[in-house]
């Protein structure tokens, strides 16, 4: 069976140009001795605002790990992908992130709900999850409410699998199953009822991305309580070390966290969690390389400056379109947002500051950075000349993916220092 790392990171990269850039932050991790699987990861959504193609990211992620010589294992991901999406990603994915948010809510047979509450017994009433200190109550009622509100997305997902599987074969594929795109977060107990539907339905599934609590806004820091959050994600992994016992779970599975990138504050609470319980981590973090390529060509000025300029002043005006897609995962206060006359006058210091996110820097503007993100659709009706600006500033360019990568991301993850 094809088995992903002890660590993995999910890498986007929208316009398929920084697969180098990136995985230069894995080589440098690795000399550090931190391993991590490299991830690329590409969602439908994206791929249909660029209009891009699933074996884009396939030929990229071969091109930069061949460039490079890399060795070792690699995946490219098909993220957020459910039944009616999935089939033009099967043949050049090998990691598949079944997506069963819309399906949450929809009502399982009743056979079906009374066949799952009977095999659930043993654990109504008191919940001992071992390394949680306290138990959980749990009552016939609140599970019942459970299996009604995840036992269809489980049987939906082992419809995904299946047709994954008929198209690669047993053990060919990750599996992640992914329900992190959802208003309500699953609580630790949810969690473990999940685990054992998704068993039931007989999912190797390898990486779990539940909904934590907090906000998980695109490209910009966590919202919420991190002690809170440390204490749901402590909870969290004690679940899937008993599910795995439990019910027969690949003894490999992990936790997935859809970061939607850039969540410096809990970093440290997850570095140091999972190291002290030995647990490997799967982290997506978003297309936020998008990101670093608008940062690096405003800092390669000139005619690069003035094309990400014209980029954000067209997004100011178009601001309620490219969000639509995106509303559960940003916020953005539009008073907070420079004026298109501002940023006009701006130079590449005073541009790419408003981008960085460097908390702490008077210049960094998280509005502004939340709508940038959102607004790549504007840079793919103009590919022809973003590109070839890419290709003309590509030093600056690929130093700040990189940079971003690993001394944001990575050292604060892995404690590397
Ligand atoms: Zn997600």
């Amino acid at each position: 069976m094809k088995k992903l790392g002890k660590y993995s990171i999910g890498l986007g990269d929208r316009f398929g140009h920084q697969g180098s850039a990136q995985l230069k932050a894995i080589i440098a991790a690795s000399e550090k001795g931190v391993d991590i699987t490299p991830v690329w990861n590409k969602s439908n959504r994206e791929h249909i605002t660029i209009g891009t193609q699933p074996v884009d990211v396939r030929v990229e992620a071969d091109l930069a790990t061949g460039n490079a010589g890399f060795q070792k294992s690699y995946f490219v991901d098909a993220d957020h992908i459910n039944i009616d999406t999935v089939d033009r990603y099967i043949e050049c994915s090998d990691f598949f992130t079944i997506d069963v948010a819309s399906y949450i809510g929809e009502k399982a047979k009743e056979a079906n709900i009374n066949e799952f509450l009977s095999d659930i017994e043993k654990y109504t009433g008191e919940l001992k999850i071992p390394g949680n200190k306290t138990s959980f109550k749990t009552s016939k009622s609140q599970i019942k409410q459970f299996a009604e509100r995840y036992l269809f997305a489980a049987k939906k997902a082992r419809d995904i699998y299946l047709k994954i599987e008929k198209g690669k074969g047993k053990g060919n594929f990750i599996t992640e199953i992914s329900m992190d795109e959802v208003s309500h977060p699953q609580s630790p107990v949810e969690l473990f009822f999940i685990l054992k539907m998704l068993a039931a339905e007989e999912i190797p599934v390898q990486t779990i991305a539940p909904r934590f609590s907090g906000r998980f806004n695109k490209g910009v820091d966590y919202v919420g309580d991190p002690l809170l959050f440390a204490k749901e994600f402590e909870s969290d992994l004690n679940v899937i070390d008993y599910a795995v016992k439990e019910f027969g779970l690949p003894e490999n599975l992990k936790m997935s966290i859809h970061s939607g990138s850039d969540k410096f504050a809990i970093y440290p609470y997850i570095g140091s969690i999972i190291k002290q319980s030995d647990k490997g981590i799967h982290l997506k973090t978003a297309g936020t390389t998008w990101l670093e390529e608008v940062i690096g060509l405003a800092e390669s000025g000139g005619e690069a400056l003035e094309f990400v300029k014209e980029i954000y002043i067209k997004s100011s005006e178009k601001i309620d379109e490219l969000c639509a897609p995106y509303t559960d995962v940003i916020d953005i206060k539009i008073s907070s947002l420079p004026s298109k006359q501002e940023v006009s006058q701006w130079n590449s210091a005073r541009f790419s500051g408003s981008l960085k996110h460097i908390p702490g820097n008077s210049y960094y503007n998280p509005n502004m950075r939340q709508l940038v993100h959102v607004a790549y659709k504007l840079a793919a009706i103009q590919m022809k000349d973003y590109f070839r600006l890419l290709e003309t500033n590509e030093q600056i360019v690929s130093k700040c993916v990189y940079e971003n990568i690993f001394n944001r991301h990575l050292c604060r993850l892995f404690e590397i220092k």
